[in-house]
């Protein structure tokens, strides 16, 4: 293939073109360093800069409330699952969590190996088809969090507003919406996300974490404790340096385009576009999950059956679009338009969505 894909990949997902070239530019020679990022010392002043660059970045797109940190973790947002509970999880305490969908369901999972949980919402009765309403949400006794997964990658939702839980602190997975939208910092304890979708390459996970959650949990493995990492700028042991460098590029490359709001002009403009197509076919697109629910992250949605879907994943495959099919635990289909994915790409899926339909009805 001579060109860039349509790519609608879940995670990794298509990163800005002009990222990627920037990248390629300084891949052999950083810096007129004479190496690649990826070959020098994470203890050099060079790296550091970088690091120190992209935790700022970041905190300067969120609005910089004081006394959050970032720290950067690997093993992905699943090993955040258990490092929840494991460091903010205590004694006598009870763990909440939203029961949104497939990644939610995930979440809990861990937190049950660690301690007491309790569902404080579930739209589990819809197979995750909607979104809880978190003005019905109960809070347990001796709440140690609320745990919520903003954008539900496998189902297609996406909450459009967040709950106020006082004194209990709230811990949202952003890993699928991170940097998708502008969002009020302040309402958060923690914020987490895998950087594969909308922050950069795989092989980091974001944590953005209020100062004073982290206590020292000296119980714990060195690298499972929150503490580590922040008392060493997340430098205690060899971090994913070029992911690093990668998230720092994909920021540059937010605040180019407006910051958050202007990501999210962009993102609605390129949902609007797919779900339009799909509520103007005559029922011969169905949207999984109702329209209150919908992400503008990924779009998820069926055909009449599930010999006409598999028709369409190898039509559009042949057509040059990649990443169409739902996730193998829910079938279907399914469009990811995370931030890097051009308006070009959705109005292209929608021309071939169009022409599928009447090919075959
Ligand atoms: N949470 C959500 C919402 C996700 O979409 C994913 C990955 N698709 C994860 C958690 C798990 O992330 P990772 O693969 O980085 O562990």
């Amino acid at each position: 293939m001579s060109k860039r894909a349509y790519n609608f990949n879940a995670g990794p997902a298509a990163l800005p073109l002009e990222v990627l070239e920037r990248a390629q530019a300084e891949f052999v020679n950083y810096g007129n360093t004479g190496m690649s990022i990826m070959e020098m010392s994470h203890r050099g002043p060079v790296y550091e800069a970088v690091h120190n660059e992209a935790q700022e970045r970041l905190l300067s797109l969120l609005g910089s409330p004081s006394g959050y940190k970032v720290l950067f973790i690997q093993g992905g947002a699943s090993t955040q699952f258990a490092m929840i509970p494991m460091n903010f999880l205590g004694q006598g305490q009870t763990a909440n969590y939203v029961m949104s969908g497939s990644w939610a369901d995930k979440a809990i999972k861990e937190a049950k190996l660690i301690g007491e949980t309790h569902e404080a919402a579930s739209s589990k009765e819809s197979k995750y088809m909607s979104l809880p309403d978190l003005k019905d949400m109960k809070l347990s006794d001796h709440a140690a969090y609320l745990h919520l997964t903003s954008n539900e990658t496998i189902e297609g939702t996406q909450f459009k507003e967040f709950p106020d839980t006082g004194s209990v602190p709230l811990i949202c997975d952003m890993s699928s919406d991170i940097l998708s939208r502008p969002f009020d910092l302040n309402q958060f304890a923690m914020v987490y996300a895998g950087a594969q979708k909308n922050l950069g390459p795989s092989g980091v996970a974001v944590v953005i974490v209020r100062e004073d959650m982290i206590t020292d949990s000296k119980h714990l493995p060195t690298m499972l404790r929150y503490q580590t990492y922040l008392a060493n700028n997340s430098l205690y042991n060899t971090p994913p340096s070029f992911g690093i460098y990668m998230i720092n590029e994909v920021l540059k490359w937010i605040e180019e385009k407006g910051g958050l709001q202007g990501v999210q002009a962009m993102n609605r403009k390129k949902a609007g576009l797919i779900y339009d197509a799909i509520d103007h076919s005559d029922g011969f697109y169905r949207g999984c999950v109702n329209a209150e629910a919908r992400s503008d992250m990924n779009i998820t949605f069926r055909l009449a059956n599930e010999e006409l879907e598999k028709q369409f994943v190898k039509e559009s495959e042949q057509a040059g679009f990649v990443g169409l099919k739902g996730h193998r635990s829910v079938g279907g289909l399914r469009a990811s338009v995370y931030n890097a994915v051009p308006y070009e790409s959705a109005q292209a899926l929608v021309e071939f969505m169009q022409q599928f339909k009447s090919n075959h009805s």
